[in-house]
């Protein structure tokens, strides 16, 4: 059996492991680095916001913005919509995204093949890839989405997931606002009509044991955009995936003399909230690059440095986040007090 070697070895090419494998190669480790998809970023499982600052120059990474997003705009059950222009930012193509940061780790030397799966890690490290191959890194990173191979190795391991569904959609006029659905019918999460030029993603994420009722869910969201004539009735495109909603995992392990990594949502970084996880992704991905570059150089403690930083960095945001989430739930059905507390463009939610 081949077994392959090097210093980093990356578990997918999301934003999170094409950054980690930009970051080690630029220090000059030797990357491989896997995703089991045929291509980045297909099939799109995303609705594509992204705020302004997300840790990466989004002017160096041709035509990844589809379009600029001014504000947000919140409707609480069937009420006028409240104006926020503290969350705007940009609309990405997510293909294309991460196509161009998978570039960038090429570009730094990084060794990035699709169409390769890992099936397991094994208790001395050794990653067993799913076209029988083998390969032994000095570090692995596992960038490797919500429900890691690599996280389940460590045993650190996502808890809640909140599941999602997605239609692509047109739009009858364009649109510069994210708009944000609260209601108690979508529980655990709410509904979203993000525009993209001339279509726009809408959708809805809920806690994991409503998600027999998302196809409904999102239809009931459709047609009553359709009946206020903002989007047309065909369904271009649909997609789904889930959401880490259940804060930070320890980020970190070992399996024999191989250090174990997770950034992105392997580590559970994604809001618990809105979901948000590109961002986070993007930055504790270049994190884990260089902590991965230290530790492979022989500075061990490195590991334990890289979960301090992602304490520090991410913790904060993500326990109130998922505070706020457990008082939501608890609410059940959420009225208008609970749903505007739980939501991050109402005052409530930051007190
Ligand atoms: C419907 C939906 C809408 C969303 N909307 C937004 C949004 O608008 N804004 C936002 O910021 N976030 C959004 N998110 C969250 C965001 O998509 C994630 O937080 C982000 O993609 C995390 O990046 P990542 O690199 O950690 O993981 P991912 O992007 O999930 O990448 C993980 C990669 O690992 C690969 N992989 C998995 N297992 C293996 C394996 N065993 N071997 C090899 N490769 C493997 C996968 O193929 C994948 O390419 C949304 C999520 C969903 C599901």
């Amino acid at each position: 059996m081949m077994t392959a070697t090097a210093d980093v070895l990356v578990l997918g090419l999301g934003p999170a492991g094409a950054s980690a494998a930009a970051a080690a190669a630029r220090r000059g480790c030797r990357v491989l680095a896997l995703d089991r998809r045929r291509e980045a970023g297909v099939p799109l499982q995303c609705a594509e916001f992204v705020p302004a600052m997300i840790g990466v120059p989004l002017g160096t990474l041709p035509g990844a913005v589809r379009q600029k997003i001014g504000a947000m705009a919140t409707f609480v059950e069937q009420g006028a919509p409240d104006l926020d222009p503290r969350f705007s930012g940009y609309m990405l193509d997510r293909p294309v995204f991460d196509a161009a940061l998978v570039a960038r780790a090429r570009q730094a030397g990084a060794d990035c093949r699709f169409g390769r799966a890992a099936r397991s890690l094994s208790r001395s490290g050794l990653v067993a890839l799913s076209d029988g191959s083998e390969v032994r890194a000095r570090v692995v990173i596992g960038a490797d989405g919500p429900r890691s191979t690599a996280g389940r190795a460590i045993g650190s391991v996502n808890g809640a997931l909140v599941e999602t569904r997605q239609i692509t959609v047109a739009l009858a006029a364009p649109h510069a606002a994210t708009d944000i659905f609260l209601s108690a019918r979508i529980p655990g999460g709410y509904g979203w009509l993000f525009p993209r030029g001339e279509f726009a993603n809408l959708g809805a994420g809920v806690h994991a044991r409503a998600r027999r009722e998302l196809k409904r869910i999102v239809a009931a969201l459709h047609a009553r955009l359709v009946a206020e004539g903002r989007v047309g009735r065909g369904i271009v495109a649909a997609t789904g995936g889930a959401i880490p909603a259940d804060g930070m995992v320890r980020p970190r392990g070992e399996l024999g003399r191989t250090l174990v990594l997770l950034a992105g949502d392997a580590a559970g970084l994604a809001n618990p909230v809105t979901g948000a996880g590109i961002a986070a992704a993007v930055q504790s991905g270049g994190l884990a690059g260089e902590a991965a570059a230290r530790c492979a150089a022989g500075d061990r403690a490195a590991a334990a440095a890289y979960e301090e930083e992602l304490e520090e960095i991410f913790r904060p945001a993500l326990e109130h986040a998922l505070g706020r989430r457990k008082e939501l739930e608890a609410a059940a059905p959420a009225g208008e007090t609970a749903l505007r507390r739980g939501w991050i463009a109402y005052r409530e939610y930051w007190q």
